[in-house]
């Protein structure tokens, strides 16, 4: 039982972990968990990486903290990393995912603002997932996101996931849409991967009507996909803001948002703002992460492990009915099943393993870009076992 000192928003938490090493964690019991979950794709370097823990530890021991009002040397740092591995033009910091599509969200009003508009619209997609800010949550197309929590902000408009055609309906009932906000693969909304023409056909509607076309990437980024940012898949193809956060930091909490063109120079002096956005600590582990990533090859091993682990699901599950699809892209994997499967979690921990249940049946996984192939198909044999057993239950 979690201390009563707390709020209650998290629900009944029973597995208390209290150390990480590489792709393992262990409880207050001293049992080893494999995690394939990554505390939802953040420690994709597996824990306690060292080059991360070098970074911060030296930061900890120079400078923490100053505040936005002095030139912060890391966070110029990071930008210029980002941006080069990017092709984006400039960089904001914030210190969650949320707050870095706040920070979108509002590049978007501004445009809007500054176009004449009463109530610029964003378009926003069904099953999405943006955070737990008031406007956020408005994005997000889950319905008990944001129970409860009216009165929500205006100027969302929502269409199906996957649907070019509803977009280009909208288009002609409304003449003050300023930006598309889409995930390039549905995370939260379980792994959901759009056709491969989705994103394209996103970029020449955002082209031809004058919209940002802005692009979550808080979970697919960092690598997690195969490529950096999951919008690199798409040779040429650039969005006007991307978000990310999750992995950047991995575990150390930080977010950004990155900005092309005229989307990034809508932000003028005082205009948008964090205390602890880009601090010296936050931005030096995520220059550690984006150092190792290169130095250990860890994208190029994301999309290899990752087609092990959907290859090896795919055999070990080929005859199981009560999967209706298993889908991903690098190591962002689905396991659909025909009905809601929240005991696997449990199941999967009495195993040694941390996975997760999302959308209520789709097993989701998001082991480290550090497993070894032996652990890679470790997950898939545990994984694809629990699944059938669970699928002859149900029978
Ligand atoms: C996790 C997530 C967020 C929210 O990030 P927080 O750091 O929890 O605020 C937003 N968008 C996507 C796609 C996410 O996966």
């Amino acid at each position: 039982m979690a201390s009563p000192a707390l709020m209650h928003n998290y629900g009944n938490r029973t597995l208390t972990l209290v150390r990480g090493e590489g792709n393992y964690v262990w409880d207050d019991n001293g049992r080893r968990y494999l995690d394939a979950l990554s505390g939802i794709a953040v420690c994709g370097l597996g824990h306690c990486h060292p080059a991360v823990t070098q970074a911060i530890q030296e930061q900890a021991n120079t400078l923490l903290h100053v505040s936005n009002l002095y030139n912060i040397p890391p966070q110029e740092q990071l930008a210029e990393k980002l941006v080069s591995l990017s092709g984006m033009d400039n960089v904001f910091f914030s210190n969650s995912g949320a707050e870095a599509n706040e920070a979108a969200i509002k590049l978007a009003r501004k445009l809007g603002n500054e176009r004449g508009l009463a109530c610029p619209k964003i378009i926003v997609t069904d099953g999405a997932f943006h955070g737990r800010t008031l406007a956020t949550l408005t994005a997000t197309g889950n319905p008990k996101v944001q129970q409860g929590f009216a009165p929500l902000p205006e100027g969302f408009l929502r269409v199906p996931f996957n649907d070019v055609a509803a977009i280009e309906t909208l288009a002609s009932q409304h003449d003050d849409i300023v930006a598309i906000l889409v995930e390039p693969i549905q995370g939260e909304g379980g792994i959901r991967i759009p056709d491969g023409d989705y994103l394209p056909g996103l970029r020449r509607l955002c082209d031809q009507h004058n919209w940002l076309l802005m692009l979550d990437e808080i979970q697919t980024a960092n690598g997690r996909s195969g490529k950096l940012f999951a919008y690199q898949h798409h040779p040429g193809l650039l969005p006007d803001v991307v978000t990310t956060a999750k992995g950047l930091g991995n575990g150390v909490p930080i977010g950004a948002c990155l900005a092309r063109g005229d989307a990034a120079t809508l932000f003028t002096a005082g205009a948008h703002g964090s205390t602890f956005g880009g601090n010296p600590l936050a931005c030096r582990a995520g220059l550690a992460v984006l150092e190792t990533l290169e130095n250990e090859w860890l994208i190029e091993r994301a999309e290899k492990l990752g087609a092990q682990l959907l290859d090896q699901l795919n055999r070990e599950l080929a005859n199981c009915t009560r999967v209706n699809e298993i889908r991903g892209l690098g190591l962002l994997i689905g396991i659909e099943l025909d009905r809601p499967c929240a005991e696997l979690v449990e199941q999967a921990r009495a195993q040694g393993m941390l996975i997760n249940v999302t959308a209520g049946n789709v097993v989701r996984l998001l082991p480290p870009l550090t497993l070894t192939d032996a652990e890679c198909s470790q997950v898939a044999t545990t994984v694809a076992a629990l699944v059938r057993d669970f699928a002859q239950q149900a029978a």
